[in-house]
């Protein structure tokens, strides 16, 4: 029997799948006004549409790139005799897109398609073994198309190699890398304010602690599910954790980014919307002096270069430096996250914000602080309160982090293979 054997990964990234909801209902409701029949032209409008797909066989993994109008929800299936990979792509269409031939390729034999439930599209890999599918859908990097990457891993990665070749040096330790041999980006996640601090309190008291950290725990679901990225909590449950303490548990595993997730409170219950924040050079600047002066910083590496050995203006000079550098990178990373939360909700302010927040302050780790909603606005309020908006809110940041490191891969990561 050709039975499931393992639900692999179910994700929802596409960050409109509620606004494609929503605008369902509109369609729905303006044809009704119309008193003209459902027409399958409007079932076409909202379905995804793919138009080119692209095989490769990659150093250990094959590669399937479908492009498309609009992100996709998506489901996975792995299937037993034969071994099968099966990936549903829900309201999506494929027509006239030539398939392209199998990649000569350890794992795959072919790929098949076909359509589900009348909408949706289902992609079946005949595989020569068992093979976990890794998926990633990254957003347009020049206003073109959203790109659907299935990788299909080779098994036996790197680590195996090396093993087997006793020439080849063993990798260092704290080398950060996955079943594949990227090294994996790690992205620390701060749920803002916890235990004996409860933050913002709204009206009808919602508390801040409560609501960034469901944010936080689903932006980390969403990370641990993509590949190439590693999530890491400053803190995952109801707990207080000093703001310094913060910064130093991303700097101890080695983060690549820094998320802080909070919601805004003013005294104008009118005041509305999210936005996005990133450290001020005035706290750039006061954070530099503090740390030439705290000793216990000294043996810190920054910017690739020991600060111990160099007197002090030398040392000014290359803290400097690499700040202006990560806050370039914050700046830039802020950006794409506040676009992509413009997507889904109102936004207090459309440019980033700057400001001297404490837990921003890591002098070589791009950082920033997102505003959620207004938790003292009564109808953001309610909105805070559903866990719709919180995963949009998380879908939003991760399709921010897979836009910036899209536009700037660091080498080894599987961000630069893309
Ligand atoms: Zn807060």
């Amino acid at each position: 029997m050709n039975k499931p054997t393992q639900s692999v990964h179910s994700a929802s990234v596409a960050i409109d799948a509620d606004r494609r909801r929503f605008l369902r209902s509109a369609v729905g409701t303006g044809v009704a006004a119309f008193g003209l029949p459902f027409a399958e032209s409007a079932l076409a409008a909202r379905s995804v549409r793919v138009s080119r797909v692209e095989a490769g066989r990659h150093d250990g993994f094959t590669r399937y790139v479908f492009r498309l109008s609009a992100p996709v929800d998506f489901d996975t299936l792995l299937l037993d005799n034969p071994a099968r990979a099966v990936v549903d792509l829900r309201s999506t269409q494929l027509r006239d897109v030539a398939l392209p031939s199998a990649p000569d390729s350890p794992v795959v034999k072919g790929m098949r398609v076909g359509v589900r439930h009348g909408t949706d599209l289902r992609l079946v890999f005949d595989l020569k073994k068992r093979a976990r599918p890794q998926i990633i859908i990254l957003p347009p990097t020049d206003g073109g198309e959203h790109r659907l990457v299935i990788d299909l891993p080779h098994g036996g990665g790197r680590d195996t190699v090396v093993a087997d070749r006793p020439d080849v040096p063993q990798q260092n330790s704290t080398l950060r890398s996955g079943a594949s041999g990227f090294r994996e980006l790690v992205v620390a996640i701060d749920p803002g304010h916890g235990g004996k601090d409860p933050g913002a309190i709204g009206r009808r008291g919602t508390r801040e602690k409560d609501i960034v950290l469901n944010i936080g725990l689903q932006l980390r679901d969403l990370i641990a599910a993509t590949p190439g990225l590693r999530p890491v909590m400053t803190r995952s449950d109801d707990r207080y954790i000093p703001l310094r303490k913060r910064t130093q548990i991303a700097r101890d595993h080695e983060a690549d980014l820094f998320i802080s997730v909070h919601a805004d409170a003013f005294r104008l219950a009118s005041a509305k919307g999210a936005s996005v924040y990133c450290l001020s050079q005035n706290g750039a600047s006061s954070e530099a002096a503090r740390w030439l002066a705290a000793k216990e910083n000294s043996a810190d590496f920054v910017g690739g270069a020991s600060l111990s050995g160099h007197d002090e203006d030398v040392a000014s000079v290359l803290l400097d430096l690499a700040q202006t550098k990560t806050l370039e990178s914050s700046l830039d990373f802020g950006d794409r996250v506040l676009g992509q939360i413009g997507n889904v909700a109102q936004l207090h302010k459309r440019q980033v914000q700057q400001a001297g927040f404490a837990v921003l302050k890591s002098p070589d780790i791009p950082s920033i602080l997102v505003e959620s909603a207004f938790i003292s606005n009564p109808q953001e309020e309610r909105r805070l309160r559903t866990r719709a908006y919180q995963r949009e809110i998380a879908q939003s940041i991760l399709a921010g982090v897979n836009s910036y490191y899209v536009a700037h891969a660091p080498q080894g990561t599987r961000y630069a293979m893309l």
